[in-house]
């Protein structure tokens, strides 16, 4: 526990904010491209000698400023924005893996890239390999002879977790980049490069925008992994972040930590409680044991419930949970998977995996969480009854 106690949002902001007016927010450069004041400064700058933005689909200043921010606070050297998170995923994936290569993957893997790796990449050649956390923890004949290792510690939904610094140590032994999605801890309670992980994405619609008003994705790593996604994917793709979303994100930032920190404080007052709650056959949330390289829980958890509860009932008995897809807003939400495992998705990653239709996810928002709780409460009675 407590890999990274010290993160510090204040320090971080102080070097990408204000301009020439001391304006205490970065200003919205809401401009397509960028021009020279001579032929020289303009070939300086296409022959590589400065660094510029010259044309917003690679590079923008408010873009920039969210960049610097998710670099320093991850401990990266470089980072990338892109369009959502699926676009900072496939962008980051397809700058390094090419025809022949294998993935392999951690099960329970958020379902989108699921399908990332299933309807696109497998058609290109590229395989996908599903492992437990055990075994990409412990069997490295699993592992042996990928190209990259893609992770997600917390998985989804279920909340598994993996010794990070194990996978990263044995994947560079064997010359195998590793890949994780850090969106469910954000840097403020995982800071997977210091473990030895080589990139890190972020959806950072969840809790990096943080207000459910913002579709987003960012990478972050060594300068050279970020230059090569940024030159291939980025440029030749061009799922870029707009300007206007950057500045959103940078707000979001400045909360973060103190969201994280609300979210986690809620998170423990239910998980305290959920355990004596009758109906309940299994919770789904990370531990927090001297193993783990979390540092605190965010407020996404899973509850599964035996067939006493009524789904629908439950789920319509609640007043201050939405029902709806996303997380990581001020808004409590609930996602029941009995209704999601009758989405027409192909493939299901709910059902390849196996979910329970019992099991209700939960993102705890950043109401009043003796409210909360008493409204969960009060919505099983109804659902058992
Ligand atoms: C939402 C989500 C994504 C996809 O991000 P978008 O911004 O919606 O494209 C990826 N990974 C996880 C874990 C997510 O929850």
């Amino acid at each position: 526990m407590a890999e990274n106690p010290e993160f510090d949002m204040a320090t971080l902001l102080a070097g990408v904010t204000g301009d020439a007016n001391g304006a205490i927010s970065p200003p919205i450069v809401q401009s397509s491209l960028f021009a020279f004041k001579d032929y020289q400064a303009f070939e300086d700058r296409l022959s590589g000698h400065t660094d510029t933005a010259i044309y917003t689909r690679v590079q923008n200043p408010t873009v920039a400023a969210f960049e610097t921010l998710m670099a320093q606070a991850e401990n990266g050297e470089a980072a990338v924005g892109f369009a959502s998170g699926m676009a900072a995923i496939s962008s980051s994936l397809l700058a390094f893996v090419r025809p022949g290569d294998r993935i392999a993957c951690v099960e329970h893997v958020y379902g989108d890239a699921y399908r990332l790796f299933e309807r696109m990449l497998r058609p290109l050649g590229i395989d996908t390999t599903y492992h437990s956390m055990a075994e990409i923890e412990a069997d490295e004949e699993v592992i042996r002879g990928a190209r990259l290792i893609y992770l997600e510690s917390p998985n989804s939904l279920v909340f598994q977790t993996l010794n990070l610094r194990k996978v990263a140590e044995r994947a560079r032994r064997l010359g195998i980049l590793t890949m994780i999605d850090n969106s469910w801890a954000t840097p403020v309670f995982q800071r997977p490069l210091d473990l030895g992980i080589d990139i890190v994405v972020h959806s950072a619609s969840k809790y990096i925008s943080g207000h459910s008003d913002t579709v987003a994705g960012v990478a972050i790593s060594r300068c050279q992994l970020i230059d090569q996604i940024r030159n291939l994917s980025l440029s030749l793709l061009g799922g870029k972040l707009a300007p206007f979303e950057a500045w959103l994100l940078v707000r979001g930032l400045r909360t973060l930590d103190a969201r994280m920190h609300h979210h986690q404080t809620t998170a423990d007052y239910f998980v305290e409680r959920l355990a004596d709650l009758v109906a309940v056959r299994q919770l789904h949330f990370p531990s927090l044991d001297s193993t783990s390289p979390l540092s605190g829980r965010s407020g996404l958890l899973s509850v599964e419930f035996d067939s006493a509860v009524d789904i629908p009932r439950f789920c319509d008995a609640l007043k201050h949970f939405k029902i709806g897809v996303s997380w990581g807003g001020f808004e409590s939400l609930i996602l029941p998977a009995r209704a999601a495992l009758a989405q027409a998705k192909s493939p299901h990653s709910m059902l390849d995996f196996g979910i329970s239709p019992g099991l209700v996810r939960l993102s705890l928002g950043l109401e009043n969480r003796e409210l909360l709780w008493t409204d969960f409460q009060q919505a099983v009675n109804k659902g058992i009854a």
